[in-house]
Protein backbone atom coordinates (compact mmCIF):
# COMPACT_ATOMS: atom_id res chain seq x y z
CA UNK A 1 0.00 0.00 0.00
CA UNK A 2 1.14 3.35 -1.04
CA UNK A 3 2.21 5.35 2.27
CA UNK A 4 -0.23 8.60 2.45
CA UNK A 5 1.00 12.38 2.72
CA UNK A 6 0.30 14.20 5.70
CA UNK A 7 0.94 17.87 5.78
CA UNK A 8 1.80 19.41 9.80
CA UNK A 9 2.03 23.11 9.85
CA UNK A 10 4.27 24.64 12.48
CA UNK A 11 6.55 27.45 12.72
CA UNK A 12 9.10 28.80 10.12
CA UNK A 13 12.15 29.54 11.52
CA UNK A 14 14.76 29.79 8.26
CA UNK A 15 14.09 30.65 4.79
CA UNK A 16 15.00 27.35 3.39
CA UNK A 17 13.57 23.79 1.94
CA UNK A 18 14.84 20.25 2.49
CA UNK A 19 13.55 17.01 0.87
CA UNK A 20 15.60 14.29 3.01
CA UNK A 21 14.68 10.85 4.76
CA UNK A 22 13.68 11.53 8.07
CA UNK A 23 15.98 10.33 11.57
CA UNK A 24 13.81 10.34 14.43
CA UNK A 25 15.91 11.26 17.46
CA UNK A 26 13.69 10.59 20.29
CA UNK A 27 14.36 6.66 18.94
CA UNK A 28 18.06 7.09 20.37
CA UNK A 29 19.13 4.91 23.14
CA UNK A 30 21.03 6.72 25.33
CA UNK A 31 24.35 5.45 26.51
CA UNK A 32 23.77 3.97 30.01
CA UNK A 33 26.05 4.20 32.42
CA UNK A 34 26.92 1.31 34.74
CA UNK A 35 28.17 1.15 38.36
CA UNK A 36 27.63 -0.44 41.51
CA UNK A 37 26.28 1.39 45.11
CA UNK A 38 26.53 0.51 48.47
CA UNK A 39 23.57 -0.64 50.24
CA UNK A 40 22.97 2.95 52.10
CA UNK A 41 22.38 4.65 48.73
CA UNK A 42 19.80 2.66 47.69
CA UNK A 43 17.08 4.54 48.80
CA UNK A 44 18.38 7.84 47.46
CA UNK A 45 18.86 6.12 43.87
CA UNK A 46 15.20 4.64 44.05
CA UNK A 47 14.28 8.26 44.88
CA UNK A 48 16.51 9.63 41.94
CA UNK A 49 14.66 7.06 39.37
CA UNK A 50 10.82 8.12 40.66
CA UNK A 51 11.97 11.55 40.60
CA UNK A 52 12.75 10.88 36.78
CA UNK A 53 9.73 8.68 36.07
CA UNK A 54 7.23 11.82 37.45
CA UNK A 55 8.97 14.07 35.29
CA UNK A 56 8.64 11.86 32.31
CA UNK A 57 4.64 11.09 33.28
CA UNK A 58 4.52 15.73 33.48
CA UNK A 59 6.22 15.51 29.87
CA UNK A 60 3.19 13.14 28.81
CA UNK A 61 0.27 14.48 30.13
CA UNK A 62 1.94 17.51 28.63
CA UNK A 63 1.79 15.79 25.33
CA UNK A 64 -1.91 14.93 25.77
CA UNK A 65 -2.99 18.18 26.38
CA UNK A 66 -1.16 19.82 22.77
CA UNK A 67 -3.56 16.82 21.64
CA UNK A 68 -6.69 17.57 22.65
CA UNK A 69 -8.11 20.54 20.25
CA UNK A 70 -6.79 18.13 17.62
CA UNK A 71 -9.72 16.87 16.08
CA UNK A 72 -7.99 14.44 13.42
CA UNK A 73 -8.31 10.70 13.95
CA UNK A 74 -4.58 10.12 14.28
CA UNK A 75 -4.55 12.36 17.11
CA UNK A 76 -6.74 9.95 19.14
CA UNK A 77 -4.59 7.03 17.82
CA UNK A 78 -1.51 9.18 19.26
CA UNK A 79 -3.75 9.82 22.93
CA UNK A 80 -4.42 5.95 22.94
CA UNK A 81 -0.74 5.10 22.82
CA UNK A 82 0.24 8.07 25.12
CA UNK A 83 -1.96 6.68 27.26
CA UNK A 84 -0.67 3.33 27.41
CA UNK A 85 2.61 4.92 27.96
CA UNK A 86 1.33 6.50 31.16
CA UNK A 87 -0.50 3.36 32.62
CA UNK A 88 2.89 1.96 31.79
CA UNK A 89 4.61 4.43 34.03
CA UNK A 90 2.52 4.08 36.54
CA UNK A 91 4.08 0.88 38.58
CA UNK A 92 3.78 -1.62 35.77
CA UNK A 93 6.09 -4.21 35.62
CA UNK A 94 8.81 -1.86 33.88
CA UNK A 95 8.41 0.57 36.71
CA UNK A 96 8.44 -1.69 39.96
CA UNK A 97 11.13 -3.44 38.43
CA UNK A 98 13.75 -1.26 38.45
CA UNK A 99 13.04 -0.15 41.92
CA UNK A 100 13.65 -3.47 42.88
CA UNK A 101 16.57 -4.28 40.77
CA UNK A 102 18.25 -1.08 42.39
CA UNK A 103 17.78 -2.87 45.88
CA UNK A 104 18.27 -6.32 44.67
CA UNK A 105 21.67 -6.19 42.94
CA UNK A 106 22.60 -2.97 44.33
CA UNK A 107 23.34 -0.96 41.04
CA UNK A 108 22.38 2.45 39.63
CA UNK A 109 19.14 3.51 38.50
CA UNK A 110 20.28 3.95 34.22
CA UNK A 111 21.70 0.06 34.58
CA UNK A 112 18.73 -1.14 36.41
CA UNK A 113 16.23 0.07 34.05
CA UNK A 114 18.35 -0.61 30.81
CA UNK A 115 18.20 -4.71 32.01
CA UNK A 116 14.81 -4.83 33.15
CA UNK A 117 13.55 -3.40 30.01
CA UNK A 118 15.73 -6.23 27.96
CA UNK A 119 14.01 -8.81 30.01
CA UNK A 120 10.74 -7.28 29.10
CA UNK A 121 11.65 -7.52 25.81
CA UNK A 122 13.23 -11.07 26.04
CA UNK A 123 9.86 -11.97 27.59
CA UNK A 124 7.51 -10.79 25.15
CA UNK A 125 9.61 -12.09 22.23
CA UNK A 126 9.36 -15.63 23.56
CA UNK A 127 5.70 -15.50 23.50
CA UNK A 128 5.87 -15.66 19.67
CA UNK A 129 2.48 -13.03 19.83
CA UNK A 130 2.16 -10.25 16.97
CA UNK A 131 0.34 -8.11 19.02
CA UNK A 132 2.63 -8.16 22.16
CA UNK A 133 6.42 -7.66 20.40
CA UNK A 134 4.35 -4.78 19.34
CA UNK A 135 4.32 -3.75 22.75
CA UNK A 136 7.93 -4.17 22.82
CA UNK A 137 8.29 -0.99 21.14
CA UNK A 138 6.19 0.57 23.58
CA UNK A 139 8.79 -0.12 26.89
CA UNK A 140 11.29 0.81 24.48
CA UNK A 141 9.46 4.34 24.32
CA UNK A 142 8.78 4.51 27.67
CA UNK A 143 12.04 3.16 29.26
CA UNK A 144 14.30 5.65 26.85
CA UNK A 145 12.52 8.89 28.20
CA UNK A 146 12.52 7.81 31.75
CA UNK A 147 16.74 6.90 30.71
CA UNK A 148 17.06 10.55 29.74
CA UNK A 149 15.08 12.02 32.17
CA UNK A 150 17.80 10.31 34.83
CA UNK A 151 20.89 11.32 32.55
CA UNK A 152 19.29 15.01 32.84
CA UNK A 153 20.81 14.72 28.73
CA UNK A 154 22.44 18.00 28.21
CA UNK A 155 21.96 16.97 24.23
CA UNK A 156 20.63 14.57 21.83
CA UNK A 157 23.56 12.78 20.03
CA UNK A 158 23.09 13.74 16.48
CA UNK A 159 25.96 11.58 15.61
CA UNK A 160 24.38 8.63 14.22
CA UNK A 161 21.94 10.70 11.36
CA UNK A 162 23.08 8.98 8.23
CA UNK A 163 24.41 12.23 5.80
CA UNK A 164 21.68 14.41 4.17
CA UNK A 165 18.99 13.08 6.87
CA UNK A 166 16.78 15.42 8.83
CA UNK A 167 16.24 15.57 12.01
CA UNK A 168 12.67 15.01 13.73
CA UNK A 169 12.78 15.46 17.47
CA UNK A 170 10.44 16.76 20.31
CA UNK A 171 12.99 19.59 21.39
CA UNK A 172 16.26 20.42 20.10
CA UNK A 173 17.92 22.80 22.65
CA UNK A 174 20.02 25.68 21.05
CA UNK A 175 23.48 24.02 22.85
CA UNK A 176 22.31 20.90 20.45
CA UNK A 177 21.55 22.70 17.83
CA UNK A 178 25.01 24.44 17.69
CA UNK A 179 26.22 21.51 17.60
CA UNK A 180 24.41 21.13 13.95
CA UNK A 181 26.82 20.50 10.70
CA UNK A 182 24.46 21.69 7.84
CA UNK A 183 26.67 20.13 5.36
CA UNK A 184 25.63 16.78 7.38
CA UNK A 185 21.80 17.68 8.22
CA UNK A 186 19.72 18.54 5.64
CA UNK A 187 16.79 20.12 8.32
CA UNK A 188 15.08 19.99 11.50
CA UNK A 189 11.37 19.66 12.50
CA UNK A 190 10.64 20.08 16.32
CA UNK A 191 7.44 19.73 18.57
CA UNK A 192 8.68 22.59 20.93
CA UNK A 193 9.92 26.01 20.19
CA UNK A 194 8.97 29.00 19.25
CA UNK A 195 10.08 31.31 16.19
CA UNK A 196 12.16 33.83 18.30
CA UNK A 197 13.66 31.24 20.77
CA UNK A 198 17.78 30.47 20.84
CA UNK A 199 16.95 26.97 18.57
CA UNK A 200 15.34 29.17 16.39
CA UNK A 201 18.09 32.00 16.39
CA UNK A 202 20.86 29.03 15.90
CA UNK A 203 19.32 27.11 12.99
CA UNK A 204 18.90 30.36 11.10
CA UNK A 205 22.51 31.24 11.84
CA UNK A 206 23.64 27.81 10.37
CA UNK A 207 20.96 28.53 7.46
CA UNK A 208 19.39 25.64 8.23
CA UNK A 209 15.69 24.94 7.29
CA UNK A 210 13.76 24.11 10.13
CA UNK A 211 10.39 24.05 11.38
CA UNK A 212 9.63 23.93 14.75
CA UNK A 213 6.18 23.91 17.13
CA UNK A 214 4.88 21.32 15.09
CA UNK A 215 1.54 19.19 16.25
CA UNK A 216 3.06 16.12 17.95
CA UNK A 217 1.32 13.57 15.98
CA UNK A 218 4.00 14.01 13.58
CA UNK A 219 6.59 12.24 15.52
CA UNK A 220 4.12 9.02 15.38
CA UNK A 221 3.13 9.72 12.08
CA UNK A 222 6.97 9.35 10.55
CA UNK A 223 9.34 6.59 10.48
CA UNK A 224 12.87 6.53 9.91
CA UNK A 225 13.41 6.86 6.59
CA UNK A 226 10.19 8.08 5.62
CA UNK A 227 10.98 10.76 2.71
CA UNK A 228 10.13 14.26 4.68
CA UNK A 229 9.70 17.90 3.19
CA UNK A 230 10.29 20.68 5.31
CA UNK A 231 9.23 23.97 4.69
CA UNK A 232 11.32 26.71 6.50
CA UNK A 233 9.34 29.60 4.64
CA UNK A 234 5.55 28.34 5.01
CA UNK A 235 6.52 26.30 8.38
CA UNK A 236 5.51 23.19 7.30
CA UNK A 237 6.18 18.98 7.34
CA UNK A 238 5.23 17.05 4.70
CA UNK A 239 5.49 13.43 5.43
CA UNK A 240 5.68 11.37 2.60
CA UNK A 241 5.28 13.16 0.09
CA UNK A 242 3.08 12.29 -3.01
CA UNK A 243 5.07 12.25 -6.65
CA UNK A 244 3.72 15.72 -7.28
CA UNK A 245 3.96 17.77 -3.90
CA UNK A 246 7.65 16.68 -4.29
CA UNK A 247 7.79 17.72 -8.15
CA UNK A 248 6.38 20.95 -6.47
CA UNK A 249 8.70 21.23 -3.68
CA UNK A 250 11.62 20.47 -5.95
CA UNK A 251 10.91 23.25 -8.69
CA UNK A 252 10.77 25.49 -5.56
CA UNK A 253 13.71 24.44 -4.07
CA UNK A 254 15.31 25.53 -8.02
CA UNK A 255 13.79 28.47 -7.62
CA UNK A 256 14.75 29.46 -4.29
CA UNK A 257 18.36 28.47 -5.25
CA UNK A 258 18.39 30.96 -8.43
CA UNK A 259 17.35 33.53 -5.64
CA UNK A 260 19.86 33.13 -3.68
CA UNK A 261 22.49 33.04 -6.36
CA UNK A 262 20.98 36.43 -7.82
CA UNK A 263 21.28 37.94 -4.26
CA UNK A 264 25.10 37.17 -4.22
CA UNK A 265 26.00 39.96 -6.08
CA UNK A 266 24.10 42.38 -4.58
CA UNK A 267 27.08 41.88 -1.60
CA UNK A 268 29.31 44.15 -3.34
CA UNK A 269 26.33 46.90 -3.59
CA UNK A 270 26.22 49.21 -1.09
CA UNK A 271 23.16 49.75 1.44
CA UNK A 272 21.86 52.99 -0.07
CA UNK A 273 18.35 54.28 0.31
CA UNK A 274 16.86 55.68 -3.18
CA UNK A 275 17.45 59.43 -1.83
CA UNK A 276 21.60 57.92 -1.19
CA UNK A 277 21.79 57.89 2.24
CA UNK A 278 24.02 55.10 3.17
CA UNK A 279 22.77 52.36 6.00
CA UNK A 280 24.70 50.29 8.23
CA UNK A 281 24.64 47.04 7.47
CA UNK A 282 25.98 44.17 10.13
CA UNK A 283 25.84 40.81 10.74
CA UNK A 284 24.78 38.62 13.70
CA UNK A 285 27.23 35.95 14.38
CA UNK A 286 26.53 32.92 16.38
CA UNK A 287 29.12 30.08 15.95
CA UNK A 288 32.67 31.43 14.30
CA UNK A 289 32.46 28.82 11.55
CA UNK A 290 30.15 31.41 10.15
CA UNK A 291 33.05 34.44 9.43
CA UNK A 292 33.57 33.19 6.17
CA UNK A 293 29.42 33.82 4.96
CA UNK A 294 29.57 36.58 6.76
CA UNK A 295 32.28 38.10 5.09
CA UNK A 296 30.67 37.06 1.80
CA UNK A 297 27.54 38.44 2.25
CA UNK A 298 28.78 41.84 1.90
CA UNK A 299 28.73 42.65 5.90
CA UNK A 300 29.88 46.09 7.53
CA UNK A 301 31.52 44.40 10.35
CA UNK A 302 29.48 42.28 13.44
CA UNK A 303 27.10 44.09 14.81
CA UNK A 304 26.31 40.98 17.08
CA UNK A 305 28.61 37.99 18.25
CA UNK A 306 26.96 36.78 20.57
CA UNK A 307 30.03 34.77 23.21
CA UNK A 308 27.91 32.00 24.22
CA UNK A 309 28.80 29.12 21.87
CA UNK A 310 32.50 29.60 23.96
CA UNK A 311 30.69 28.42 26.92
CA UNK A 312 28.51 25.80 25.12
CA UNK A 313 28.96 21.86 25.07
CA UNK A 314 31.23 21.90 27.76
CA UNK A 315 31.86 21.17 31.60
CA UNK A 316 34.57 23.90 32.33
CA UNK A 317 34.68 27.50 31.82
CA UNK A 318 36.45 28.84 29.37
CA UNK A 319 39.75 30.65 30.30
CA UNK A 320 40.85 34.09 28.98
CA UNK A 321 43.74 32.40 26.84
CA UNK A 322 40.68 30.60 25.49
CA UNK A 323 38.46 33.33 24.52
CA UNK A 324 41.22 35.67 23.81
CA UNK A 325 42.11 32.76 20.78
CA UNK A 326 38.71 32.70 19.87
CA UNK A 327 38.14 36.15 19.52
CA UNK A 328 41.25 37.67 18.32
CA UNK A 329 40.75 34.67 15.65
CA UNK A 330 37.49 36.35 14.39
CA UNK A 331 38.70 40.34 14.98
CA UNK A 332 41.57 39.38 12.86
CA UNK A 333 39.55 37.33 10.12
CA UNK A 334 37.40 40.69 9.95
CA UNK A 335 39.94 42.16 8.67
CA UNK A 336 39.08 46.12 9.87
CA UNK A 337 35.93 45.83 9.84
CA UNK A 338 34.48 46.26 13.55
CA UNK A 339 33.55 43.14 15.69
CA UNK A 340 30.30 43.85 18.43
CA UNK A 341 31.53 41.45 21.32
CA UNK A 342 28.71 40.99 23.28
CA UNK A 343 29.26 40.05 27.06
CA UNK A 344 27.93 36.56 27.90
CA UNK A 345 23.97 36.20 27.93
CA UNK A 346 23.24 32.51 29.74
CA UNK A 347 20.16 32.19 31.84
CA UNK A 348 16.56 32.09 30.24
CA UNK A 349 16.21 29.32 26.98
CA UNK A 350 20.41 29.64 26.58
CA UNK A 351 22.06 27.25 28.69
CA UNK A 352 25.48 26.35 29.15
CA UNK A 353 26.92 23.40 31.06
CA UNK A 354 30.02 25.56 32.24
CA UNK A 355 28.00 27.91 33.70
CA UNK A 356 25.59 25.69 35.36
CA UNK A 357 27.04 26.12 38.70
CA UNK A 358 26.24 29.68 39.36
CA UNK A 359 22.80 29.06 37.82
CA UNK A 360 20.18 27.30 40.68
CA UNK A 361 17.10 26.08 39.63
CA UNK A 362 14.46 29.10 38.82
CA UNK A 363 10.97 28.98 38.49
CA UNK A 364 11.23 31.85 36.04
CA UNK A 365 14.52 31.35 34.63
CA UNK A 366 13.58 34.19 32.31
CA UNK A 367 13.55 36.98 35.17
CA UNK A 368 16.27 34.98 36.45
CA UNK A 369 20.21 35.57 36.62
CA UNK A 370 20.59 35.86 33.41
CA UNK A 371 23.02 37.86 31.28
CA UNK A 372 24.66 40.84 33.10
CA UNK A 373 22.89 40.57 36.22
CA UNK A 374 25.13 37.12 35.86
CA UNK A 375 28.73 38.65 35.12
CA UNK A 376 28.07 41.29 38.09
CA UNK A 377 27.22 39.02 40.59
CA UNK A 378 30.47 36.61 39.07
CA UNK A 379 32.39 39.66 38.25
CA UNK A 380 35.29 36.85 37.30
CA UNK A 381 33.23 36.19 34.12
CA UNK A 382 32.77 39.18 33.57
CA UNK A 383 36.41 40.55 34.08
CA UNK A 384 38.23 37.41 32.08
CA UNK A 385 35.51 38.64 28.97
CA UNK A 386 36.76 41.92 29.09
CA UNK A 387 40.23 40.81 29.78
CA UNK A 388 40.04 38.40 26.49
CA UNK A 389 38.81 41.03 24.25
CA UNK A 390 40.59 43.92 25.36
CA UNK A 391 43.26 42.20 24.41
CA UNK A 392 41.52 40.91 21.11
CA UNK A 393 40.94 44.85 20.12
CA UNK A 394 44.74 44.80 19.51
CA UNK A 395 43.95 43.24 16.13
CA UNK A 396 40.97 45.12 14.85
CA UNK A 397 38.39 47.45 16.14
CA UNK A 398 36.18 46.21 18.71
CA UNK A 399 33.08 47.30 20.50
CA UNK A 400 31.38 46.15 23.82
CA UNK A 401 27.78 45.39 23.97
CA UNK A 402 26.04 44.85 27.57
CA UNK A 403 22.87 42.19 27.52
CA UNK A 404 20.03 42.57 29.73
CA UNK A 405 20.21 45.85 31.20
CA UNK A 406 18.02 47.15 33.71
CA UNK A 407 19.56 50.46 34.86
CA UNK A 408 22.26 52.52 34.17
CA UNK A 409 24.21 51.67 37.14
CA UNK A 410 24.97 48.24 35.64
CA UNK A 411 26.51 49.97 33.03
CA UNK A 412 28.66 52.23 35.56
CA UNK A 413 29.78 49.17 37.14
CA UNK A 414 30.74 47.28 33.84
CA UNK A 415 32.62 50.51 32.75
CA UNK A 416 34.53 50.81 36.01
CA UNK A 417 35.68 46.80 35.37
CA UNK A 418 36.54 47.38 31.84
CA UNK A 419 38.60 50.55 33.01
CA UNK A 420 40.20 48.41 35.63
CA UNK A 421 41.33 45.33 33.11
CA UNK A 422 42.61 47.81 30.79
CA UNK A 423 44.73 49.49 33.46
CA UNK A 424 45.67 45.72 34.88
CA UNK A 425 46.68 44.58 31.52
CA UNK A 426 48.56 47.65 30.78
CA UNK A 427 50.25 47.22 34.15
CA UNK A 428 50.89 43.33 33.14
CA UNK A 429 52.96 44.50 29.78
CA UNK A 430 50.47 43.09 27.93
CA UNK A 431 49.38 44.72 24.39
CA UNK A 432 45.98 46.66 24.30
CA UNK A 433 44.74 49.28 22.37
CA UNK A 434 45.22 52.73 23.93
CA UNK A 435 41.97 53.63 23.93
CA UNK A 436 38.75 52.17 24.97
CA UNK A 437 36.39 49.94 22.72
CA UNK A 438 32.99 51.79 22.92
CA UNK A 439 30.87 50.10 25.38
CA UNK A 440 27.29 50.05 24.26
CA UNK A 441 24.00 48.71 26.06
CA UNK A 442 21.21 46.13 24.78
CA UNK A 443 17.57 47.78 25.16
CA UNK A 444 15.96 44.52 25.57
CA UNK A 445 13.81 45.33 28.81
CA UNK A 446 11.02 47.51 28.72
CA UNK A 447 12.44 48.95 32.06
CA UNK A 448 15.89 50.06 30.13
CA UNK A 449 13.21 51.44 26.98
CA UNK A 450 11.84 53.28 29.56
CA UNK A 451 14.47 54.81 31.30
CA UNK A 452 16.62 55.00 27.69
CA UNK A 453 17.65 58.53 28.60
CA UNK A 454 19.38 57.49 31.30
CA UNK A 455 21.14 54.71 29.85
CA UNK A 456 22.13 57.02 26.79
CA UNK A 457 24.00 59.38 29.28
CA UNK A 458 26.66 56.13 30.18
CA UNK A 459 26.14 54.49 27.10
CA UNK A 460 28.36 55.21 23.87
CA UNK A 461 25.94 53.07 21.51
CA UNK A 462 22.58 51.13 21.75
CA UNK A 463 21.51 47.88 20.29
CA UNK A 464 17.57 47.23 20.34
CA UNK A 465 17.00 43.36 21.06
CA UNK A 466 13.73 42.71 19.72
CA UNK A 467 13.67 39.19 20.66
CA UNK A 468 13.60 39.98 24.17
CA UNK A 469 12.11 43.63 24.33
CA UNK A 470 9.03 41.54 22.42
CA UNK A 471 9.07 38.88 25.14
CA UNK A 472 9.33 41.17 28.10
CA UNK A 473 6.70 43.84 26.93
CA UNK A 474 3.70 41.29 26.08
CA UNK A 475 4.71 38.43 28.26
CA UNK A 476 4.70 36.03 26.25
CA UNK A 477 7.80 33.47 26.47
CA UNK A 478 9.94 34.04 22.77
CA UNK A 479 10.53 30.22 22.55
CA UNK A 480 7.20 28.57 23.64
CA UNK A 481 4.96 27.20 21.04
CA UNK A 482 1.78 27.38 22.84
CA UNK A 483 1.65 31.39 22.51
CA UNK A 484 3.57 31.49 19.73
CA UNK A 485 0.85 33.48 17.66
CA UNK A 486 0.48 36.12 20.20
CA UNK A 487 4.23 36.92 19.74
CA UNK A 488 3.88 40.09 18.08
CA UNK A 489 6.32 42.74 16.91
CA UNK A 490 3.86 45.07 16.05
CA UNK A 491 1.96 44.97 19.12
CA UNK A 492 1.63 49.41 19.35
CA UNK A 493 3.59 48.99 22.72
CA UNK A 494 6.74 47.41 21.32
CA UNK A 495 6.97 49.69 18.61
CA UNK A 496 6.31 52.74 21.48
CA UNK A 497 9.27 51.37 23.49
CA UNK A 498 11.46 51.66 19.99
CA UNK A 499 10.33 54.25 19.41
CA UNK A 500 11.53 56.02 22.77
CA UNK A 501 14.69 54.35 23.13
CA UNK A 502 15.66 55.55 19.18
CA UNK A 503 14.59 59.62 19.94
CA UNK A 504 16.70 58.87 23.06
CA UNK A 505 19.61 57.78 21.71
CA UNK A 506 19.58 60.44 18.97
CA UNK A 507 18.92 63.52 21.49
CA UNK A 508 22.15 61.77 22.99
CA UNK A 509 23.51 61.56 19.36
CA UNK A 510 25.06 57.77 20.23
CA UNK A 511 24.23 55.35 17.52
CA UNK A 512 21.12 53.28 17.93
CA UNK A 513 20.96 49.51 15.94
CA UNK A 514 18.74 46.61 15.74
CA UNK A 515 20.09 42.73 16.11
CA UNK A 516 16.90 41.22 16.86
CA UNK A 517 15.12 39.09 14.36
CA UNK A 518 12.55 41.79 13.60
CA UNK A 519 15.83 43.42 11.72
CA UNK A 520 16.04 40.32 9.59
CA UNK A 521 12.48 40.47 8.12
CA UNK A 522 12.31 42.75 5.18
CA UNK A 523 8.49 43.15 5.56
CA UNK A 524 9.51 45.48 8.67
CA UNK A 525 12.34 47.12 7.28
CA UNK A 526 10.76 50.42 5.91
CA UNK A 527 9.03 50.94 9.43
CA UNK A 528 12.10 50.63 11.08
CA UNK A 529 14.16 52.82 8.48
CA UNK A 530 11.22 55.37 9.39
CA UNK A 531 11.73 55.16 13.65
CA UNK A 532 14.99 56.45 12.96
CA UNK A 533 17.12 53.16 12.76
CA UNK A 534 20.17 53.67 10.38
CA UNK A 535 21.97 50.29 11.81
CA UNK A 536 20.62 46.60 10.97
CA UNK A 537 22.84 43.44 12.05
CA UNK A 538 21.01 40.35 10.94
CA UNK A 539 22.07 36.97 10.41
CA UNK A 540 24.46 36.86 7.07
CA UNK A 541 21.64 34.32 5.82
CA UNK A 542 18.67 37.57 6.20
CA UNK A 543 21.27 40.19 4.88
CA UNK A 544 21.18 40.22 0.95
CA UNK A 545 17.41 40.42 1.26
CA UNK A 546 17.91 43.31 3.35
CA UNK A 547 19.56 44.71 1.05
CA UNK A 548 17.94 45.01 -1.13
CA UNK A 549 15.01 46.06 0.28
CA UNK A 550 16.57 48.91 1.94
CA UNK A 551 17.58 49.84 -2.13
CA UNK A 552 14.10 49.93 -3.03
CA UNK A 553 12.89 52.75 -0.55
CA UNK A 554 13.32 56.31 0.23
CA UNK A 555 13.91 57.58 3.76
CA UNK A 556 10.41 60.15 3.01
CA UNK A 557 8.45 56.76 2.19
CA UNK A 558 9.62 54.98 5.43
CA UNK A 559 9.04 57.98 7.47
CA UNK A 560 5.34 58.48 6.86
CA UNK A 561 4.71 54.67 6.41
CA UNK A 562 6.09 54.92 9.84
CA UNK A 563 3.82 57.92 10.91
CA UNK A 564 1.03 55.89 9.38
CA UNK A 565 1.73 52.51 11.67
CA UNK A 566 2.46 55.11 15.03
CA UNK A 567 -1.26 56.49 14.11
CA UNK A 568 -2.86 52.94 14.90
CA UNK A 569 -3.81 51.14 18.16
CA UNK A 570 -5.11 48.30 17.42
CA UNK A 571 -2.38 45.38 16.66
CA UNK A 572 -4.28 43.63 13.60
CA UNK A 573 -4.49 47.19 11.70
CA UNK A 574 -0.78 47.43 12.32
CA UNK A 575 0.01 44.05 10.96
CA UNK A 576 -2.03 44.68 7.89
CA UNK A 577 -0.77 48.38 7.43
CA UNK A 578 2.39 46.50 7.68
CA UNK A 579 1.70 44.29 5.13
CA UNK A 580 0.18 46.34 2.76
CA UNK A 581 3.02 48.92 2.45
CA UNK A 582 4.44 48.93 -1.29
CA UNK A 583 7.48 51.44 -1.59
C1 LIG B 1 17.45 40.01 21.34
O1 LIG B 1 16.97 39.72 22.44
O2 LIG B 1 16.81 40.56 20.42
C2 LIG B 1 18.86 39.68 21.05
C3 LIG B 1 19.44 40.08 19.95
O3 LIG B 1 19.52 38.90 21.95
P1 LIG B 1 19.33 37.31 22.07
O4 LIG B 1 18.48 36.87 20.93
O5 LIG B 1 20.68 36.71 22.04
O6 LIG B 1 18.66 37.19 23.39
MG1 LIG C 1 18.26 39.17 24.06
Amino acid sequence: MPLTERVFSGIGVSHGIAIAPAYIVELERPQVPESKIAPEEVPAEQKRFESAVARVRAELEELKTKLEDKPETAAEEVTLLLDAHLAMISGSRLVRGAVKKIADENINAEWALDRVMHELADQFRALHDNYIATRIDDVQAVGYRILRALLNLPYLSLDNVPPGGIVLAREISPADTALIDPRRIAGIATIHGGAAGHTAVVARSLDLPAVLGLDPAMLDNTAHAHTVIVDGIEGKLIVNPTGETRKKYEQRLTALHKDREALKSIAALPATLTGGQEIMLRANLELPREVDAIKASGAKGIGLFRTEFMFMNRSTLPSEDEQFEATSAIVKQMQGESVTFRTLDIGGDKLAQSVGEYLAEAANPALGLRAIRLSLKEPHLLKTQFRAVLRAAVFGPVRILLPMVTTAHEVEVARRMLNECHAELKREGKQVPNTLPPLGTMIEIPAAALSADSLAAVSDFFALGTNDLVQYTVAIDRGNDQVASLYNPLNPAVLRLMEFSIEAGKRAKIPVSICGEMGADPKYTPLLLGLGIREFSVGYASLPRIKQRIRTLSLEKAEEHARHVMNQYDPARIIAVVNQFRP
